[in-house]
């Protein structure tokens, strides 16, 4: 199966906000192993939504369109659906009342242009909006499809996982198969030598997809068997690279780790700022194995909260060794948890000298009393620098305990 996206609204064109509808869609369709082959924005302009309407269906079996279907008269996407599929506007009195009752029960009186939000398409189906006041519409003709969904992200998301998607997904049509290996630990050029010779001889489509904390693999073919097969070979090779499938992020592979082996984490951070304790505490249900951490950026703070011992800080420096040691004890021992992570580094862009650059890191990790650090040199990038310490603190937490 074929798709198309298409994007409406000025502000899209105006550079005003980013079309993050789009990539969205593209993944998640990709994901069903349905290819969008063709992908359009135009401005809230009939003509031009009409004939994107036309060349969006010529190219895909599916099309997926947002945007533009507010109550407000820049709002013409339904306008523009009528005159491409010769359908009229109906007044939904159902629907009507459901609105008013529902602004009622929010403590607001519905304005006279939410009205809008009430006319239906005569032809085509309604779907759903469980987010908002603006339903879409699907259209089937001669074998192709057409979705018109919203353009605000979170009622397009809804409407596409609980409708759309599941309805792709029941259509059984011959889609490819994908998978997504996501790495992290080892840059591209080292991981692609690693497995370069199963690359070379393999018929499937093989993409390398570097971000600045890890590299995804991601796997495409129409023969399923082949596709595992090769997925097990990669796991032999590089298996302790790949932290997860498809799209989750680290956070969520290590909180997973934590709970099937029952241990408890706690963080001290210094040139990170609480970004690492941001990321363990993005994944759902990380109460159970979280229990706290401590953003100590001065010396004073690393000796009374964590014990940091002053004759170490003035030997060895904040950013070293024996500091990130200490700090994962001391929180350890601070918060009674099974592992302690410390993080000290010089973030920059100022601040480095020729002993200690800008971006030298050291990661402490103690689990059960069971110490070790890990060094390293990252960028000049003051915030890249915060994100690959995170990355790179986790990931020594997951492999420690694999
Ligand atoms: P509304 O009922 O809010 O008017 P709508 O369906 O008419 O919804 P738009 O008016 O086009 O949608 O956009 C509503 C909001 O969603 C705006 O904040 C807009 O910036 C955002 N938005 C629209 N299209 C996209 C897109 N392709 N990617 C990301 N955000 C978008
Ligand atoms: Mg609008």
């Amino acid at each position: 199966m074929k798709a198309s996206i298409l994007t409406i609204g000025d502000e899209l064109l105006a550079g005003i906000t980013l079309d993050s509808n789009a990539t969205w869609i593209g993944r998640k369709l990709m994901d069903l192993g349905i290819k969008t082959v063709h992908k359009l924005t135009v401005p809230d302009d009939t003509t031009e939504i009409v004939e994107a309407f036309k060349l969006s269906q010529e190219k895909g079996d599916i099309t997926i369109c947002t945007g533009g279907l507010g109550p407000t008269n820049d709002d013409i996407t339904l306008k523009s659906f009528c005159e491409y599929t010769g359908s009229e506007l109906q007044f939904d009195e159902d629907y009507y009342g459901r609105l008013i009752n529902e602004f009622e029960r929010r403590g607001y009186k519905m304005s006279e242009t939410n009205r809008n939000q009430a006319l239906i398409p005569d032809k085509g189906q309604i779907i759903p909006n469980p987010k908002g006041s603006a339903r879409g519409v699907q259209f089937e003709k001669d074998g192709k499809t057409l979705f018109i969904l919203p353009g605000v992200p979170g009622e397009m998301k809804t409407m596409m996982e609980e409708t759309i998607l599941p309805y792709l997904e029941s259509l059984d049509k011959d889609n490819y198969h994908v998978i997504n290996l996501r790495t992290t630990g080892l840059i591209e050029s080292a991981l692609f030598e690693m497995v370069s010779d199963l690359v070379e001889n393999s018929e499937m489509a093989i993409a390398f997809i570097p971000g600045f904390t890890g590299v995804d693999i991601r796997l495409t073919t129409m023969d399923e068997t082949e596709l595992f097969e090769l997925v097990n070979v990669l796991y032999d090779r590089i298996g302790n690279y790949i932290y997860a499938e498809n799209w989750d992020p680290l956070e969520k592979a290590v909180g997973l780790i934590l709970s099937q082996v029952s241990l408890t984490i706690a963080v001290a951070e210094s040139c990170t700022g609480g970004l690492l304790a941001d990321r363990i505490t993005n994944n759902p249900g990380s109460s159970n194995y979280f229990f706290g951490g401590a953003v100590t950026y001065s010396n004073e703070s690393k000796m009374n909260i964590l014990g940091v011992k002053k004759a170490t800080l003035e030997k060895h420096g904040a950013v070293s060794s024996e500091v990130a040691e200490q700090m994962a004890k001391g929180v350890r021992k601070k918060f009674k948890s099974d592992i302690g992570v410390g993080i000290t580094g010089i973030a920059g862009p100022t601040g480095g000298s020729k002993e200690k650059p800008v971006g030298l890191t050291f990661i402490g990790l103690d689990v059960n009393g069971e110490v070790k650090v890990k060094k390293a040199v990252f960028t000049n990038d003051r915030r890249y620098n915060k994100e690959l310490a995170v990355q790179s603190a986790l990931n020594l937490v997951r492999i420690a305990l694999l």
